[in-house]
């Protein structure tokens, strides 16, 4: 094998990319959907927006699908239909983006973080029960980097503390788990659809249930315009009119058009992805340091469209390269390799010191007696975590020679690890 191109050699990676990373795939379609909903004047309306939520719960299989603004709100949402509130905690893993796990804070709950699997980078269902107080209202499960989580171990356990789970899916979208569509398995499923996501609509996000008491206390919380309609619920029905939550969560309805064409095209387009994807890591069987994320074919699982792929690093099988160099010398190769993911949430100031509202004491211990705080070392596989994972090509094609050249600059590389120790 050839010199590595950080001494110099010549780069594995030679094809130009082209639009193998490029993504949303936007096409005249889109175009004509999102200049509908302008020429019109309905962008705050919501017809558009509930027919896209009628495909969205058809897809899903499910009675409800409610569309928001963001991944957020949806997260917000979910929350607050799942009756977390003041005092309460949810679960959640610490290695994810903030929105799985902040907005319990503005319900006036806290958040009690578990670790991941250091393989699927999932919440850890051996950490979940030690940590389930009577105070827990809801476990979220954050299918990570397209990893769905390991859904039977987390019903089993939360069934038998009457707890809720509520799925972030927003890296996940359309992701089996056993056969099984991520976001139908759990009590709610929220998630982003925002356009860096692989169901891409602009900003947007989505909940979907087949509770109608969620369903309901979702809408009551943010879609005051669907209160009177929609409620049979004698706790919610006198109060429609305004939103619960002091918040206005209604999806653009830009984004709802965009999202109905991307929507009849995803599992088209996740299917070229997986079909990209899976290329890439067969052709790294075997090799030394690197290990792909995802589940076995035999357990009927799937990566969905693949968000933010990943890889899992094992230096001890490279003499203890750092992550750092091989990451560097993958990318002088031209290919795509950055170390770490989403940083712990539990280390940030913000869920340690910040005294976000004014209760005189840390919000995460606004409501609470005993201090939920996790300090350094506190969820140490999470903590491990950023020297032990890197980001790897999302390949929006399969272009067969261009995916060979990505996975021979990591090949390459792991091939001269003793150079650059
Ligand atoms: C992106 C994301 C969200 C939040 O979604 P927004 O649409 O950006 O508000 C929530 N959870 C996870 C895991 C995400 O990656």
């Amino acid at each position: 094998m050839s010199k590595l191109a950080i001494h110099g050699g010549p780069k594995a990676v030679q094809t130009p990319a082209g639009d193998m990373f490029k993504w949303p795939i936007i096409t005249e379609e889109d175009e004509q959907a999102a200049l509908e909903v302008l020429r019109a004047g309905k962008m705050s309306g919501t017809d558009v927006t509930m027919q896209f939520e009628k495909e969205f719960a058809q897809w899903h299989g499910l009675e409800y699908a409610l569309g928001h603004n963001t991944g957020t709100a949806a997260l917000h949402t979910a929350m607050f239909g799942c009756r977390v509130g003041v005092g309460d905690e949810i679960i959640a893993p610490s290695l994810t983006y903030w929105a799985s796990a902040m907005p319990a804070l503005a319900l006036g709950a806290t958040i009690v973080f578990a670790e991941v699997d250091p393989d699927t980078l999932c919440i850890d269902p051996k950490d979940i029960e030690h940590r389930i107080t009577k105070r827990t209202k809801a476990i979220v499960a954050v299918h990570y980097c397209s990893h769905p989580c390991d859904m039977d171990a987390i019903m089993e356990i939360a069934n038998r503390h009457g707890v809720k789970v509520i799925e972030d899916v927003s890296h996940a979208h359309g992701a089996l788990y056993k056969g099984r569509l991520v976001g139908t398995i759990g009590h709610v499923g929220a998630m982003s659809c925002m356009s860096g996501k692989s169901l891409a609509i602009g900003e947007g996000g989505m909940l979907v249930t087949n509770d109608k008491e969620i369903f309901q206390r979702a809408s009551a919380f943010g879609h005051y315009e669907r209160t009177r309609k929609d409620m049979d619920n004698p706790e919610l029905a006198p109060l429609a009119g305004l939103p619960l939550g002091g918040v206005k969560y209604r999806m653009h309805q830009i984004s709802s058009a965009v999202g109905r064409v991307q929507l009849k095209y995803y599992e088209g387009r996740m299917a070229v992805i997986q079909r990209a994807m899976n290329h890439f890591w067969d052709a790294l069987e075997g090799v030394p340091g690197i290990k792909a994320h995802r589940p076995s074919k035999a357990s009927g699982s799937t990566m969905g469209g693949w968000y933010a792929a990943h890889g899992l690093y094992r230096p001890e099988e490279l003499g203890g390269l750092s992550i750092q160099k091989f990451a560097e010398a993958v990318r002088a190769e031209g290919g795509t390799c950055s170390p770490g993911a989403n940083f712990a949430l539990h280390l940030h100031p913000v869920l340690n010191e910040a005294d976000v509202y004014g209760h005189g004491r840390p919000t995460r211990n606004a409501h609470t007696e005993r201090d939920v705080r996790q300090g350094p070392g506190s969820l140490p596989v999470t903590e491990s975590m950023q020297e032990r994972v890197y980001s790897i090509p999302w390949f929006k094609h399969y272009r067969s020679e261009v995916i060979e050249e990505h996975a021979a600059a990591y090949r390459k590389v792991a091939a001269h690890a003793d150079e650059l120790r």
